[in-house]
């Protein structure tokens, strides 16, 4: 059965403008053509990160711009404060260690947000640290970390903040200007509604400032020579042309709905999700702090975790994503992000109650479906 329907928190849905977009001629990356496309691309990202400072496009999924961010701010030896919540925080952690960076880990249990005053703690226990890292959105647990809090505390301590986004940023509310976020990721493949390949990362000036001092190596990443060049609307190297093509039909969908109607529209389909879950006598893993991108739903006891996934997908044609590592088997995560209607919720929401009925969950079909429903249609 050819899979049609995609609630797996990435890769999302794919608008057919931004399809069609994809398929046309690739035009040569060095021409005023390419500039003019690469160019009007560049200024809307900053309308998306809400940020006046450049935002850079890198051809790689959303974890080479993590790795760019650890190794053009850090040297060899240095400290940082790392918040390992999930299977990304664990990233974070991983990356830094590679490049030679102590990572100080503030483990939280999966499912749950960090404690914002448990940052502050290891902050003044560790006053050598230069950054924290953390998701903004933990989607492998559909956690939402208290990101302004965050924002506020590393602004205290004068360290840099380094937030994943790359289920934040055109998901909810994360002004990287207005709360003085320093470095903010993302990737395509999430709610910008594009296939993988593309990574995008924002540095404020205090961010920069440490580029220039840091001795970690790079390359392929080397963030100076891509800011010089995009400058210029140009890139350091083959630029993935076929994708910006792509992100310009898909950043012409993002303003057309405007950020504000983005943010409104996917917390109303994720609070539509996690009541329906509730309605079906399910648990929420994230239950205090739910990220507006994913939400994550324990399976319930006796229930084959795997299989629900398999059933869908291999049964009905219908993607949602399991648990990864130590949750593997033990939740379902139905994702609400990009491109997704208030339809295509009550259809994932109706699939997930035949699913769990057939593998004898007992549920009164209909349930979660019609709760949805009078949230989504009020
Ligand atoms: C998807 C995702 C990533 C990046 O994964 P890639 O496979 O490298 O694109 C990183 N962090 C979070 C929170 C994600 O959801």
């Amino acid at each position: 059965m050819c899979i049609r329907d995609s609630f797996a928190p990435g890769p999302t849905p794919i608008p057919p403008e931004v399809l069609l977009a994809m398929a046309h001629p690739i035009i040569h990356h060095r021409t005023p053509q390419f500039q003019k496309l690469f160019r009007g691309v560049l200024e809307d990202l900053k309308y998306v990160f809400q940020t006046q400072r450049p935002v850079l496009v890198l051809a790689s999924s959303g974890t080479g711009a993590m790795e760019a961010a650890a190794s053009n701010l850090l040297s060899p030896g240095e400290e940082v404060i790392t918040i390992r919540g999930g299977k990304f925080g664990e990233r974070w952690a991983e990356i830094c260690e590679v490049y030679g960076v102590r990572s100080v880990n503030i483990d939280v249990e999966w499912g749950k947000a960090v404690n914002p005053q448990v940052v502050e703690d290891t902050l003044k226990d560790h006053p050598q640290a230069k950054a924290v890292f953390w998701q903004a959105s933990e989607t492998s647990t559909g956690v939402k970390h208290p990101n302004q809090e965050l924002a506020q505390i590393c602004q205290k301590y004068d360290v840099l903040s380094v937030v994943d986004g790359i289920t934040a940023i055109g998901v909810f509310d994360v002004p990287m200007d207005a709360w003085g976020l320093d470095v903010v990721v993302s990737g395509s493949q999430k709610a910008f509604m594009l296939p993988p390949g593309l990574a995008f990362i924002a540095l404020s000036e205090k961010a920069w400032a440490r580029v220039e001092e840091a001795k970690c190596p790079r390359y392929y990443f080397d963030l100076r020579k891509e800011l010089k060049s995009q400058s210029k609307a140009d890139t350091a190297y083959t630029p993935a042309v076929s994708m910006i093509m792509g992100l310009r039909a898909s950043l012409d969908i993002i303003k057309r709905e405007g950020l504000e109607n983005i943010f409104a529209r996917h917390a109303l389909l994720s609070k539509a999700t996690r009541e329906a879950m509730k309605a079906l006598g399910l648990e929420l893993l994230a239950s205090e702090s739910p990220s507006e991108a994913v939400t994550a739903v324990k399976v319930p006891p006796g229930i084959d975790g795997g299989a629900i996934t398999k059933t869908l997908r291999d049964k009905y044609g219908v993607t949602i994503a399991g648990g990864q590592s130590q949750l593997k088997g033990k939740i379902f995560r139905i994702s609400h992000m990009g491109y997704v209607s208030k339809a295509d919720m009550l259809l994932v929401i109706g699939m997930v109650e035949v699913v769990l009925k057939e593998l004898g969950y007992p549920l009164e079909l209909g349930k979660g479906v019609s709760k949805a429903q009078e949230i989504l249609f009020p």
